[in-house]
This record gives C-alpha cells, structure tokens and sequence, in this order.
C-alpha cells in the first residue's frame, strides 16, 4: 500500500518530533516544517495528502497559512486540520470559515491524533464521489432532497425552506462541524437566515419539529453544529 504523506507545520520541536514519531508508527510518511513560509513552499511543491497546521506560529500565522493554501488552485483540495490551544474558539471559527477540514485542540492524545487523521482522509475519498443518493436516511430520519420531503419514522414533517436548507447540509457529513457562516453560506434560499443569531433560531425550530431525532443537531461550543453520527 502508498504510504499517505501528511505535512505536519509546528514550530516548537518537542511537539513536532512527537507528533511525527506517532504518525510515522502508523504508517503515514511525514514531512515537517518549522514556519508557515516554509509549509507553503513544501505545499505546493509536494502536494501531501493532508496537512496539519498549527495556529501559533511565528511570523505567518496558521490563518493566513490556511487562507493561502484554500485560495490557491494548486493546493485548494488538500485536506487541512488545524491545531489549536486550548480556548482558540474563534480562531477554529475562522479557521473552518476559510476552509479548513477539521481542528484538533491541544493537548491530543497519540489516539485522538490518528483517529482524526484517518477521519479526515477517508473523507476526502468520499467527496469525489458527492452526493449521489439524492435520499439521505439516518435509522428513522428520511430526507428527499429532490422532492424536498422529510419524515421521521413514516411520518411526514413540515420544514420552511431554510430549515430543510440547514438539515440537509449537516445531515450529509455527519460528524462534521460546520460555522454559522459556513451554514448561512451553504442555504440560499428566499428566507435563508442573515445573521448568526438567525442561524440558532431555525436550529431551535428545526430540532422541535424533528422531535426524537432532535438532540442529533448538536451544538459545538463556540464553534457551531454538527449532525451527531
Ligand atoms: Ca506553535
């Protein structure tokens, strides 16, 4: 098997030996860089299947490191997870909003690492293949999103465009957390919801229509939601 090529960026080498080591036990090839300058060069050079990028880094920070990679046509499709410390809420906000895949919140477990890894990369191979069953069924919960019709155990739910907008978009990658921008952006519907507080709304409303199934949109503290898996 092809050994998948991850490019870890961390600028305190303690971290980074570690990180790489555990990595390396699992079977991914790993490549290091000390500064976002240096990521962006092996990036684009290399075009590793799946970048770690720490936030906290001299000089160019993560951000502008993820901005610049999701902005360039060459680098744009690699998975980026970002690492971030402990009470970063608003950076893992601005991360995902200019397209990171994922965050991971220091300090991680070798486990919580590779798990999260893996997760990130399986998905990247599903994404080449999008969406092709237009009827997404979770147990009970069936959603047809051409008909645009919803039930919950065979019996049938009536939701506003923006909140059918809202559960189709988490319901298709479930695990996933998405911003309140990422959810606004995604439903461009007559009524869609302007402002973050709008978003929380629909989602109150949305999770008492669906009754049962209600507590699977779940809140992420200071980040967003996600369709719990
Ligand atoms: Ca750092």
């Amino acid at each position: 098997m092809v050994k998948e090529r991850i490019l870890l960026i961390e600028d305190e080498e303690d971290i980074m030996t570690l990180m790489k080591y555990n990595l390396e036990r699992e079977g991914f090839r790993v490549e290091t860089a000390l500064s976002g300058e240096m990521a962006l060069r092996i990036a684009r050079e290399n075009l590793p299947d799946l970048i770690l990028l720490d936030i906290m880094l001299p000089g160019m920070d993560g951000l502008d490191v993820c901005r610049v990679l999701k902005n360039d046509k060459i680098t744009m499709r690699i998975p980026v997870i970002m690492v971030t410390a402990r009470g970063e809420d608003s950076d893992i906000v601005s991360g995902l909003d200019i397209g990171a895949d994922d965050y991971i919140v220091k300090p991680f477990s070798t486990k919580v690492l590779t798990a999260r890894v893996k997760a990130v990369l399986r998905r990247d191979r599903y994404d080449d293949v999008p969406f092709k069953d237009p009827v997404i069924r979770i147990e009970g919960l069936e959603i047809d999103t051409i008909r645009h019709r919803i039930s919950v155990n065979g019996e049938k739910i009536d939701l506003t465009a923006t909140e059918f907008g809202i559960l189709v978009h988490l319901a298709r990658r479930p695990g996933w957390v998405f911003t309140r921008t990422q959810i606004i952006n995604s439903i461009k519907g007559d009524d869609y919801p302007v402002t973050d507080r709008s978003v929380d709304v629909q989602v109150v409303s949305l999770r008492r229509k669906l009754g049962g199934f209600g507590d699977r949109i779940e809140t992420v503290r200071g980040v967003g939601y996600r369709f719990k898996e």
